[in-house]
């Protein structure tokens, strides 16, 4: 139990969400019991090559992951959802306590990913108490947000309430008809709530968020207007207006084909919990949609964000295998871009556009709401929970400064709000907030293959701007050139010939080893060792100098070494790496070397240099040659 010199504290440390929109992650920890509070993922922005996944950087949670007591979890979107079973390769969550759309969303994933049995999934109802480990009890309340089944928590702690709004808009016409639970969140305030934890994405926006009744009557219109094929694009995620289009579609008699994988499974999850309600006939294949008249078709796609793989944006580019723009199509944009991907939607709209599709998109046609709240939302949240501290989170900086300021502006005074970054350990106390130091908060990517380490994608970021030059070089045991080394370039701009540049890289090679030799070996006559993985860092490094002086720019310089071969030619060599002990992130090493030949050759005859480049090379680089094609096992540090 607590040092009882000391004054319990709760520590609050978000790991992701903050100065962002994103990967929200956040951990609540009292004593020495940890309670995680959703966990979500962020997209890669461009430069990050190859990377699927945003994850927040989790060494916390991995070092003290035997604290971990259970998680809970406010609705089903990525950004709140999306790491769970990332996170789960790496430690234990006992319990994951969440509601019934998320949870049935998460199961699919924790199946997919193998992780289902890592855990247990446990559906809550509003206004259902839980309680993790000796220290939370954390109530679920029912928001309103663009996902059904969305929730704010009351977290009872030792050192009283902590609310967390969730990812919140108040909307009082609300689709589902399930009303934010605004009595329970009074109750709350009345009682005393001692910190109140609230998004922030909407906190630059004067007045009201709409209702999402509101985009009915304008998706009517654009509905009853268009003559030819329709085809619309939202959020799969945004179950209410899935659930608007799909009313829409059969009052307008239109048959609805569903493309796209996030689509069809969010719409299948929510008609089995019944969010969604609509006859199966209402739907069919694509196939079977293009025998249908064009004005009784209806295709819901992906890709209102112009996301690389998702249909929308494939069809825009002419790449979709079933879905061509004809003259008379409409497509609907029923979504706003969310900054960062504006480029990617306006230019898949121009794109439709110039294929003669006539595209309705953007704000003034009423067709999109956000499901965030805006300022006034914010003051009615405040003023109903009435809290002692305050902490805007969910959102980037500038959102944070406004929503703190209208937390002021109530009343909330500035020692008791603090703006925090991811990795800043909020520490509370029943009268004082404060950050009490920071914790890992870097970044976590994650490819097809797993995790991508910073130095890998420094590689790749290196090769994708500059290119790559590899540089093949056998070498005797006594430091001289064995052979004309071989180079290639890839990717790489020249701006001298490359014939001039191969010279460079020999006289550079052949002047390190004259000059450096000595510093690579010890031991004397007979038993000399040469401590190639040194030799090949050094080596690499004056190539990659010369390179950068010469072409003016930085491709990615690879090294390979051969070591001396006094093996018969026709003996196959077998190739082992030696990986470098240190680390070196933008530079990759991989060193080859011949075993002991099994009849001593005369290394003397092999003994090439440079100065004769014609000469005998011819039989070493066949051997370097043949070594690589069954170099399976190189790999680089
Ligand atoms: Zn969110
Ligand atoms: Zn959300």
């Amino acid at each position: 139990m607590a040092k009882n010199t000391q004054t319990p504290t709760l520590k609050i440390l978000p790991l992701g969400g903050l100065h962002e929109i994103g990967k929200n992650t956040c951990v609540f920890e009292y004593d020495d019991e940890i309670l995680l509070l959703d966990a979500g993922l962020a997209f890669p922005t461009d430069d990050m090559h190859g990377v699927n996944v945003v994850l927040p950087d989790m060494t916390y949670l991995r070092e003290n992951r035997e604290k971990i007591k259970g998680m809970v979890v406010t609705h089903g979107h990525e950004d709140h959802i999306g790491g769970i079973a990332y996170h789960l390769k790496q430690f234990d969550i006992p319990i994951i306590y969440g509601p019934r759309l998320a949870m049935a969303l998460l199961r699919d994933k924790l199946e997919e990913a193998g992780m289902l049995e890592r855990t247990n999934l446990q559906t809550v109802s509003p206004r259902e108490m839980v309680r993790l480990g000796k220290s939370f009890v954390v109530e679920f309340i029912r928001n309103t947000h663009s996902i059904a089944d969305s929730y704010c928590l009351a977290i009872h702690t030792p050192l009283g309430v902590v609310m967390h709004s969730g990812d919140f808009k108040i909307d009082h016409t609300p689709i589902d008809g399930e009303f934010f639970d605004l009595q329970k969140v009074a109750e709350y305030g009345e009682k005393g709530v001692l910190c109140l934890l609230s998004d922030s994405t909407n906190a630059e926006v004067p007045g009201i968020t709409p209702s999402e009744a509101s985009v009915i009557p304008n998706l009517d219109r654009v509905f009853s207007q268009a003559e030819g094929r329709l085809m619309v694009t939202t959020f799969a995620s945004s179950v209410h207006r899935v659930n608007i289009i799909l009313s829409l579609a059969q009052k307008h008699q239109r048959k609805v084909a569903v493309v796209g994988r996030s689509m069809l499974n969010v719409i299948a999850h929510a008609r089995k919990l019944g969010y969604i309600k609509c006859p199966d006939n209402l739907f069919v294949p694509l196939k079977a949609a293009r025998n249908l008249p064009d004005q009784q078709q209806l295709i819901l796609t992906t890709g209102s964000q112009g996301e690389p793989l998702a249909a929308m944006t494939r069809i825009s580019k002419g790449e979709h295998p079933q879905i061509k723009i004809r003259q008379g199509d409409t497509v609907v944009f029923s979504a706003n871009p969310i900054p960062g991907n504006t480029i990617a939607v306006v230019n898949t709209i121009d794109r439709l556009m110039m294929q003669g599709a006539n595209v309705i998109y953007g704000k003034h046609q009423g067709i999109h709401v956000s499901g965030h709240a805006s300022q006034e939302e914010h003051k009615m949240l405040l003023a109903l929970t009435r809290p002692k501290f305050f902490v805007p989170v969910h959102g980037e900086h500038r959102m944070l400064v406004k929503h703190s300021q209208m937390a002021q502006a109530q009343g909330i005074p500035s020692e008791n709000i603090v703006i925090v970054n991811n990795g800043d350990v909020i520490e509370l106390t029943g009268d004082r907030i404060r950050v009490a130091g920071q914790v890992p908060s870097g970044i976590e990517l994650v490819d097809q293959a797993g995790i991508v380490h910073e130095s890998t994608m420094a590689e790749r970021q290196q090769m994708a701007e500059d290119g790559l030059v590899t540089v093949a070089a056998a070498l005797s045991k006594t430091g001289t050139l064995l052979a004309y080394p071989e180079v290639h370039c890839r990717g790489v701009v020249m701006t001298i010939q490359p014939k001039l540049l191969e010279e460079l890289i020999v006289r550079t090679i052949e002047n390190f080893l004259t000059e450096r030799w000595s510093e690579f070996t010890h031991g004397s006559n007979g038993s000399t060792e040469v401590s190639w993985n040194a030799l090949q860092k050094e080596l690499e490094s004056s190539l990659q100098r010369l390179i950068k002086r010469e072409l003016q720019s930085s491709p990615m310089v690879l090294l390979m070494l051969q070591t001396d071969t006094p093996i018969e030619l026709d003996q196959v060599p077998q190739s082992i790496s030696v990986a470098s002990s240190t680390p070196t992130p933008r530079k990759k090493v991989v060193l080859t070397k011949t075993p002991e030949p099994k009849v001593k050759a005369k290394p003397e005859k092999k003994v090439v240099t440079t100065a004769e480049p014609s000469g005998q090379p011819v039989s070493a680089t066949k051997v370097y040659r043949r070594s690589r094609k069954r170099s399976t096992t190189s790999v680089s540090s």
